[in-house]
Parts: structure tokens; C-alpha cells; sequence
């Protein structure tokens, strides 16, 4: 076996722990199962010492100019611009996925989201005024401050082991947070490249700190003195890390799992929509959480839909994008005729087939793979297509993750709604027709934090759109404007501007209180001039009858 070469990664990420005690974890390319690198299987003690250290950096870094923030973002702009490809090359190594696949939906992404921060932060971090409705409250002004949280525990997963943690942690550093980072314990490396190269552009080392290991030191990172968690991976790892951050009331974002419906009605352009299904269910071999898993297409066109979709299937070409070069032994050189990689791991791989199994056992037809390719490696599925699904089969009801296409029929919008809806997950959605219109109307139908009319998964790569779900998929949102607010918390300001005025509901109480009270709620509510003006009058003159304590 070879292994790639890391020399700048190791040499960071020893001098960073090199007093780990932890045991070791190797991680592995999941095409070719070499093993890429070691890390420390970090303790309690030395996340908790991290944590410590990103608070004392993070009161600093609240104070730096938001212009200071912003230059250095431009800094870390310019070396992830330059570094591209081997960033790509990081991701694709230890994710599986073809490295043009990493530059398109992670560097770009997190490229465009830095533009995005840009853009937005400096008036988002402005105090912003509060304006009052209440004339008597009009005697103060109102602000409303964001404050950062402190340090902010980012938990990730492996199948966006760039974009994921990057677009988070770039918007909760900009926003005056320090990040404590536990990226996936199959996919670290992207992470610790993030972590470099924030730092060359000039970010503090304990303002954004990387601790490596599985679980347990997420579960670690959850009990120490974090402000918040931004979480994304599973369902039931995001229900246990909900649970552990109830005990202590620490806030959370959950992005977690999706069995994203797409519907396609009879007037859609069966080209465009059937390479829509292949791309948005086998892009990443399946392994996205906006993946398209449920395919509903209108009974008018689905056989026609199905023939396209097959004939497209059978095009794609699976395999690594890992080889070793001709320049010899370690020499890395990617393959760039890939359409899809393997899966994350053996496990990955038995649930795909477990649900593929399942709905042929329930009366599916399988119309292309269904199959491991051993021949690739452990890790490899053929990209399947399944016809005449139903909401009996696990394909139809939980996360597939993986390369495959369920397809069914329907009569009509109603029933195609319903049929979207009929799930625990609420992550995305799309419809694909012609008449824009008539898309837009049913989307509102759908319950999904995005819907996309005549696209794909793209959502995730529009830095101003919030990326979240409902239901099953999860609390709260990351990217935009609403990913901003996550990241603070509201302060409201209020400065009276009548120092030397005693407040007119404040103690004196007594008869005339209730009658000032009763003719001020007359003047602000009452219907009609003259009983408002006849409440205005008994207000002032009860006032005037009272003595303030
Ligand atoms: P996972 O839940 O197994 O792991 C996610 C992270 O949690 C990893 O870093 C893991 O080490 C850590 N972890 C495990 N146990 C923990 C514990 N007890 N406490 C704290 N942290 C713990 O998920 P995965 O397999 O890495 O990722 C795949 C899942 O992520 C899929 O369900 C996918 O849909 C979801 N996902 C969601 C989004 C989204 O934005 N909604 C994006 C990507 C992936």
C-alpha cells in the first residue's frame, strides 16, 4: 500500500498535540484503503484545556475592529484561491468524491461564502435601532446589539469535510466567537487544512482550534464550557447531542439527515428533469444530505422519464479518484474521468444495500445496478435506479445515503404533495415543470426548509440562502442571514431619554393610577376621535391628581 504524502498537514497537527496521551486512529482513503495519516484520539482534559484557551483568545478577539475580521478574511480568501487544488486534492483523498466534485461544491462554496460574510457582516454587526410604536416609549431609544457567544463547539460530518465546517466556523470567527472544532473522525484532514490555512492568514492559533477523535470527543467537546453547538451529522447522534446540551441549557443548531422528495409533473422537460434525478441522487455517491432520495414523476411521462433516467445511469463512470502516479512510489495524480467515488465506509455501503434489498424483496424493479462493484474495492456501488417503489419499503422512508434512485408514480398534484410530505425528514425538496408558476404554488405545499423549482441540491451553494430543515431534519439554520444569527445573541440596548423623569407607572398607586391607566389605554386603543381625545383628557388630569414615589 502507498501512502499520500501530508508533510505539511502532519507537521501542523504534531506540533499542535504533541502532548497528547490519547490513542491514536487511522484514517483511510476510502477508495483505495490506504491509510493517509494517524491523529490523536484527543481526552476530555485536552479538549477542555482547547476550549479554555479559545475563551481567553475570544475576549480579545470581540474587541478587534470588524475591519480587522474582514481583512483577514480577504488573507484567507486569497490562500484558499491559490491552494485550490490541493484543498481539493485534501478532500478527495480522505472523502472518496472526484476532486472536481470537492472544488465545485466545497472550495467554491466556502469561497462564495467568504464574499458573503464580506458583504454582509459590517452592517450586520451595526447596532441596529429599535424604533417605538408606544408614544410614551418613544421617550427612550432602543438598540439592538449582537453579541458573539464565546467559543462555539462545531460538530461535523464526513461528507462535506470541507464546505461543512468551514462555512460555520468562518461565520462564527467573523462574528467575534472563537471555534472549537470536532470534524468526523473518517474525514479530519479538511479540517486541519481549514485550520492551516486560517491561521497563515493571520488568525490567532487558539481562536480556532481542531481536536481530533471519534465520538466520544464530540461527546467531550459537549461537556465542556462551550456558549453553543452547532451540530451536523445524523439523526440519532443529533437527538443525544440535543440531549447532553438540554442538561445545560446550551443553545443548538442540528442540520441532520433528509429523504428529500422530488416531483416531477407532465410538463417538465423530461431531459432536463430526468438529468436533474441522476445528478441530485448520485452526485457524492448519494451521500448528501439534500440528496435527491424520493422520486415522484407524473404517470403521464414516467415511463418515458425512467427510459432517460436508465440510459444517463449507465453512462456514469464509478471508480477512484485516487491512483498513484507514474512519477513513482507516493506520487498522487488524480483521476478526472469520475463521476462517482465509493462510499464512506463498509457500513455505509450495507445500509444502501439492506434498503435496495428490502424494496426488490417488497416488489420493486430494479432498472440499473443494485449491487456492490467489489471489483473497485470494499466501498463501491453501482448507481441504481429502482421503479415502482411505495412507502412500505425502508428506500421510501429512511436516510438511503447512498447511490440510489427510487422512482414512483402519481395521478395527481394532490396526491404528490401528500406523498412529499408522508416523511419524517423535512430537509429539502424540488419540483420540476415548465410552467414556473405552477411549481412556485405547490412548493408552498411542500414541508421542506427549501424547495427548489427546476434544480437540484444547489441550495446548499447560494451563500444567502438559509440551509436547514424541519421535523426529523433538524433545528435552526446555517449560511445567510439567518446562519448570522445563529452565531449571536440579541442584546437590546434601552437608554430613556428623560433622565430627571420619574415614569408614569411607576409607584404612587392608588385610585387616580387606575383611572390615568384606564384613559391612556382609551387615547392608544379606543375606537373613534372623540373617545380617544375624551381618554386622553382623564389620563392627564388622574396624572396630575397622583404622586409619584
Ligand atoms: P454522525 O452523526 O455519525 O457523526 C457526526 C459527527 O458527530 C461526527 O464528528 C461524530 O464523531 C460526532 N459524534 C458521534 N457521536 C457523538 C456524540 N455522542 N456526541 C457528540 N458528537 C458525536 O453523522 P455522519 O455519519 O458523520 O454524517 C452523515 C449524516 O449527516 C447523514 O445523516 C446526513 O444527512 C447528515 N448531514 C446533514 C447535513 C445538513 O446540513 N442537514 C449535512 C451533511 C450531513
Amino acid at each position: 500500500m502507498t501512502a499520500i504524502p501530508q508533510p505539511e498537514i502532519a507537521a501542523v497537527h504534531s506540533k499542535a498535540h504533541s502532548n497528547a496521551q490519547a490513542a491514536q486512529f487511522a484514517i483511510h482513503n476510502p477508495a483505495t484503503q490506504e491509510i493517509i495519516g494517524t491523529l490523536p484520539n484527543m481526552s476530555a482534559n485536552e479538549i477542555a484545556e482547547a476550549v479554555a484557551k479559545a475563551a481567553a483568545a475570544q475576549s480579545r478577539w470581540a474587541a478587534t475592529p470588524v475591519r480587522d475580521r474582514m481583512r483577514l478574511l480577504g488573507r484567507f480568501s486569497e490562500l484558499l484561491c491559490d491552494q485550490k487544488d490541493f484543498v481539493a486534492r485534501v478532500i478527495s483523498r480522505e472523502a472518496g468524491k472526484p476532486e472536481a466534485e470537492a472544488m465545485s461544491t466545497e472550495v467554491m462554496v466556502v469561497l462564495d461564502t467568504v464574499k458573503y460574510l464580506q458583504n454582509h457582516v459590517p452592517a450586520f454587526l451595526k447596532p441596529e435601532p429599535v424604533p417605538h410604536g408606544n408614544p410614551v416609549m418613544k421617550l427612550k431609544s432602543g438598540t439592538l446589539l449582537r453579541e458573539p457567544y464565546g467559543v462555539v463547539g462545531i460538530i461535523s460530518p464526513w461528507n462535506y469535510p470541507f464546505s461543512l465546517p468551514s462555512i460555520q466556523t468562518l461565520t462564527a470567527l467573523v462574528t467575534g466567537n472563537a471555534v472549537v472544532l470536532k470534524p468526523s473522525e473518517f474525514t479530519p484532514y479538511s479540517s486541519l487544512e481549514l485550520e492551516k490555512l486560517l491561521r497563515a492568514a493571520g488568525l490567532d492559533p487558539d481562536l480556532l482550534q481542531v481536536i481530533t477523535g471519534d465520538g466520544s470527543a464530540g461527546a467531550a467537546l459537549l461537556a465542556t464550557n462551550i456558549q453553543k453547538v452547532v451540530f451536523t451529522g445524523s439523526v440519532a447522534t443529533g437527538k443525544r447531542v440535543a440531549q447532553a446540551a438540554a442538561a445545560r441549557l446550551l443553545p443548538v443548531v442540528l442540520e441532520l439527515g433528509g429523504k428529500d422528495p422530488m416531483i416531477v409533473l407532465e410538463d417538465a422537460d423530461i431531459d432536463v428533469a430526468s438529468s436533474a434525478a441522476v445528478w441530485g441522487a448520485f452526485m457524492n455517491a448519494g451521500q448528501t444530505c439534500l440528496s435527491v432520495e424520493r422520486c415522484y414523476v407524473q404517470e403521464k411521462i414516467y415511463p418515458k422519464f425512467l427510459e432517460k433516467c436508465i440510459e444517463k445511469t449507465n453512462k456514469l463512470r464509478v471508480g477512484s479518484s485516487s491512483r498513484v502516479s507514474s512519477a513513482g512510489e507516493g506520487a498522487y495524480a488524480p483521476h478526472s474521468d469520475v463521476d462517482l467515488g465509493p462510499m464512506i465506509h463498509e457500513r455505509q455501503l450495507s445500509i444502501v444495500q439492506s434498503h435496495v434489498e428490502d424494496a426488490i424483496a417488497r416488489g420493486a424493479r430494479l432498472l440499473a445496478g443494485g449491487k456492490p462493484l467489489t471489483q473497485l474495492g470494499p466501498n463501491f456501488f453501482a448507481p441504481t435506479i429502482l421503479a415502482d417503489v411505495d412507502h412500505s419499503m425502508k428506500i421510501m422512508r429512511e436516510e438511503t445515503f447512498g447511490p440510489v434512485l427510487p422512482v414512483r408514480s402519481f395521478k395527481t398534484e394532490d396526491e404528490a404533495v401528500a406523498l412529499a410530505n408522508d416523511s419524517e425528514y423535512g430537509l429539502a425538496a424540488c419540483i420540476f415543470t415548465n410552467d414556473r408558476k405552477r411549481g412556485e404554488a405547490l412548493a408552498r405545499r411542500v414541508q421542506a426548509g427549501t424547495v427548489m423549482v427546476n434544480d437540484v441540491l444547489t441550495c446548499f451553494g447560494i451563500s444567502e440562502a438559509p440551509h436547514g430543515g424541519i421535523k426529523a431534519s433538524g433545528i435552526g439554520r446555517t449560511h445567510g442571514r439567518f446562519g448570522l444569527e445563529e452565531m449571536v445573541w440579541p442584546k437590546y440596548l434601552d437608554s430613556d431619554r428623560m433622565p430627571r423623569m420619574k415614569k408614569l407607572w411607576w409607584y404612587g398607586y392608588g385610585p387616580a393610577f387606575g383611572q390615568q391607566m384606564g384613559g391612556f389605554i382609551e387615547l392608544l386603543f379606543a375606537k373613534g376621535l372623540i373617545k380617544r381625545l375624551r381618554g386622553g383628557v382623564k389620563s392627564t388630569k388622574s396624572y396630575l391628581r397622583r404622586r409619584l414615589l
